[in-house]
């Protein structure tokens, strides 16, 4: 395949963007060769402006559960643009599309809307210590929330669970609030709340990781999780900004029996829109202003054109119960499909599924927290992936992100993609 028109356009990025990109990921600095530029979607492929063609596996990140340039979707975001773009008033569409969400999720009474999941986390952070006027958090290890300050952490020197900046630019101050906690581990988070018996808030997770590769949590570890935060009045915070109608229609919370206190949804209910979201009972949400003291707000939040995209790509997915099963499916069979691509050629691969997100390592052991997934093979993930672009397939330029099925999906398109797993694997071997 030939690059060379986005080769060109990345060293133009280059001189006006840093490092060429809005996202650090696109970059490809994980992975051989430069990040292709992207002309244009159509369901499940792509076409860079090279006029190579890919079976796009990234989704934008997980938010195209229908796939690129969905007609209807495409179709109610057009006709909310002919309204016009923004009022900075209530709409009713937040209304519906707040609705919906509060019948999906068990946990969820009201909801307020965001432009991104990193500013639906930072809200519900702020709110949990609003309501609990506690000021420390626990986070897991390698689940991701989002850029802001307070969850830019990584373990400190000394006191192992106390956290300390994992960028420049973020107060200590601030990151001292943060407690890490292991993911899948109990007892790690038994000794955030020894460390802090009356000052921690809130507990934070991905209940089913995707940004450490996918790395579900157990369900009897949620269990004891949820134990601990009860008996200790820290609030449980689900962010579902990923497994949030990719996992099941109500997320994690479709498959676990846990409940948590707060939620934090993003990526799919935008349907490529900029939206994010957090919820909670009646109760937690009447802190937040104007009804209660602690402030949030947002010029666009609740944006008509990206309330649109979510309320018809929502409906679309309610009105379709048995989608979840045969996106799981293509998922399973992609997966499957991989393993034995990578055994025929005696690689340590392990592979793991959650409704429509699926991921895999070049790994010889089950992963199961950050230190496990850290062991993964990086180096041949980087020539498994520059082999699988070269064969048209798309797939998350990182060995620590998860993958993503959407509904234009074939079978045929995942036989595609296993037969070329097959050649890049044995190239690799
Ligand atoms: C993507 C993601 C975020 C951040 O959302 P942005 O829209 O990129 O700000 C937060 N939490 C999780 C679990 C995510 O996957």
């Amino acid at each position: 395949m030939a690059y060379d028109k986005s080769i060109a356009a990345f060293e133009e990025a280059y001189k006006v963007i840093p490092g060429g990109v809005d996202s650090p990921v696109r970059a490809f600095s994980g992975v051989e060769g430069t990040p292709p530029f992207i002309q244009r979607g159509e369901g499940a492929y792509l076409f860079d402006i090279d006029g190579n063609r890919y079976i796009d596996y990234v989704q934008s990140w997980g938010p195209l559960i229908f796939g690129h340039a969905d007609k209807e979707i495409e179709t109610s975001v057009i006709e909310a643009v002919q309204r016009g773009l923004s009022f900075g008033a209530p709409t009713t569409i937040e209304t519906e599309l707040a609705s919906e969400i509060v019948t999906l999720f068990d946990s969820i009474d009201k909801v307020r809307f965001v432009s991104s999941g990193t500013e639906a986390v930072m809200s519900a952070i702020r709110l949990a210590r609003g309501v609990t006027g506690r000021e420390n958090i626990v986070k897991f290890t390698g689940c991701y929330h989002g850029h802001s300050d307070s969850l830019l952490v990584q373990a400190g020197s000394g006191l192992a669970t106390f956290g300390s900046p994992s960028s420049p630019g973020v107060p200590a101050d601030l990151t001292k609030h943060t407690l890490l906690a292991t993911y899948n581990d109990i007892e790690s988070v038994l000794k955030c709340f020894e460390e802090s018996p009356d000052g921690i808030a809130c507990v934070i997770i991905e209940p089913i990781a995707g940004n450490m590769g996918l790395v579900p949590a157990d369900e009897a570890f949620l269990e004891e999780l949820r134990c601990l935060c009860t008996n200790h009045g820290a609030l449980l915070i689900f962010d579902e900004v990923m497994s949030g109608f990719r996992a099941s229609l109500s997320g994690a919370q479709g498959i676990s029996s846990v409940k948590p206190d707060m939620v934090t949804l993003g990526k799919v209910i935008g349907a490529g829109m900029p939206v994010g979201a957090f919820g909670a009972s009646a109760q937690i949400m009447a802190h937040l202003s104007p009804e209660g003291p602690v402030y949030q707000a947002g010029t666009l939040s609740g944006n008509p054109v990206a309330m649109a995209a979510g309320l018809t790509s929502l409906r679309k997915l309610k009105s379709n119960p048995s989608l979840y099963v045969s996106l799981g499916n293509k998922a399973k069979k992609l997966m499957d499909g991989f393993k034995k691509a990578a055994d025929a050629s005696n690689i340590p691969f392990v592979t793991d599924v959650r409704g429509s997100m699926f991921g895999f390592f070049f790994s010889d052991k089950p992963v199961r927290n950050f230190d496990d997934a850290l062991e993964n093979d990086t180096a041949r993930f980087a020539k498994f992936h520059k082999g699988m672009l070269d064969r048209g397939i798309y797939l998350a330029c990182s060995s620590f992100e998860a993958g993503f099925i959407c509904a234009a999906m074939t079978d045929e398109m995942i036989d595609e993609t296993i037969k070329a797993a097959y050649e890049v694997m044995a190239e690799i071997a």
